[in-house]
């Protein structure tokens, strides 16, 4: 049996129910919610997505640390009870039974901050704005061994399968491939590569919704050198990986908007092994590799480019021009 099979077995577990609490939460948004940009929602989905998803890494791999976005310092106080009550109802809709001290611990398991030798990487909703909005979000759990990507599995409950189906699972184990499946495993899993580049007029690039994570205007300059025409599919979240990973896009521009700006591990990880398994490939903006030795920041790069290969070099040229280097 092929490594990490263990392990991938109970992240695509997890995932998938992580995935389905944050759509039973994501459907009781009120657009007063939205109007007020009241983020409640998101605060009770990421702890709950979080307390899960390490309960599970916990039973299993008691003594794997992980690195994820939140922890339970805020949750604990007495004026956010009220957050903690709704935790608890989501988790005991979806079978956990738990009192809130637990809650809290498995939510503090996620907390640390240091690489080791073997660990995870969780972001419990990447792409809240997207959340809030009903647009793409997606739950990310990746497995980091002597400082590489060994697995990563990706929850998009919003990313339609196809034009019947709606919700995407994607994952991927080192050298195993990329695969997706529908989230509700309506259909079989399905082997999935990126994009073969035929003619330049197909390129096709995303990024993020929000202009305050990747600036827009470089990449529109990237795109003129490049020759591209179709407009950017602006899409939040990790989803932008999978979206490249299974040949809906070629390229994906995450350019700095400011020179201090470090990307965060959990924001990358599983949506890497997912592209590069389907043979893309990704290194920060100036070409170098993305380096998970460095705690919970790609604290030695800046920004992302994916491509589907061959005109990865031409992309990160173009950068070098679009800044005036
Ligand atoms: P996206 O949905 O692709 O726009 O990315 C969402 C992620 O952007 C969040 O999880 C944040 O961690 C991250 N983020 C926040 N500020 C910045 C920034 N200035 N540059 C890049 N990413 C950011
Ligand atoms: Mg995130």
């Amino acid at each position: 049996m092929s490594e990490f099979q263990q392990e991938l077995h109970l992240a695509l577990t997890a995932v998938r129910r992580a995935s389905t609490v944050c759509t039973a939460i994501q459907a009781g948004i009120s657009p007063e919610t939205l109007s007020k940009q009241d983020k409640s929602p998101v605060t009770i989905a990421d702890y709950s997505s979080q307390a899960l998803i390490c309960a599970a890494l916990q039973s299993e791999f008691p003594a794997d640390p992980v690195i994820g976005e939140e922890d339970a310092a805020e949750l604990r106080r007495p004026d956010q009870a009220q957050f903690l009550e709704k935790v608890l109802i989501h988790l005991r809709n979806a079978g956990i039974h738990c009192d809130a001290e637990q809650v809290c611990d498995w939510i503090d398991r996620g907390g640390a901050s240091d690489f080791q030798h073997r660990f995870w990487t969780l972001d419990p909703i990447d792409g809240t704005k997207g959340f809030l909005r009903r647009e793409q979000y997606a739950v990310s759990l990746a497995l980091i061994v002597d400082g590489q990507i060994v697995l990563g599995v990706l929850g998009c409950p919003n990313l339609p399968f196809n034009s019947v189906v709606g919700g995407t699972l994607f994952w991927a184990v080192r050298s195993g491939g990329a695969w997706m499946q529908p989230l509700d495993e309506s259909l079989p899993p399905c082997r999935i590569h990126v994009a073969a580049l035929q003619n330049r007029n197909d390129l096709r690039f995303c990024e993020s919704v929000e202009s305050g994570h990747s600036k827009q205007d470089t990449a529109a300059t990237i795109a003129e050198k490049l020759g591209i025409t179709a407009e950017p599919i602006r899409m939040d979240s990790q989803a932008k990986y999978g979206v490249v990973a299974r040949g809906d896009a070629h390229i994906y521009l995450r350019l700095p908007t400011r020179a201090d700006y470090r990307e965060k591990i959990w924001d990358h990880a599983g949506g890497v092994i997912v592209v590069t398994e389907a043979g893309g490939i990704v290194t920060d903006v100036r070409g170098r590799p993305l380096d998970f030795t460095r705690g919970r920041e790609l604290s030695t790069n800046q920004g992302v480019i994916v491509t589907t290969g061959g005109i990865h070099q031409e992309v990160v040229e173009a950068y070098r021009l679009a800044v005036g280097e």
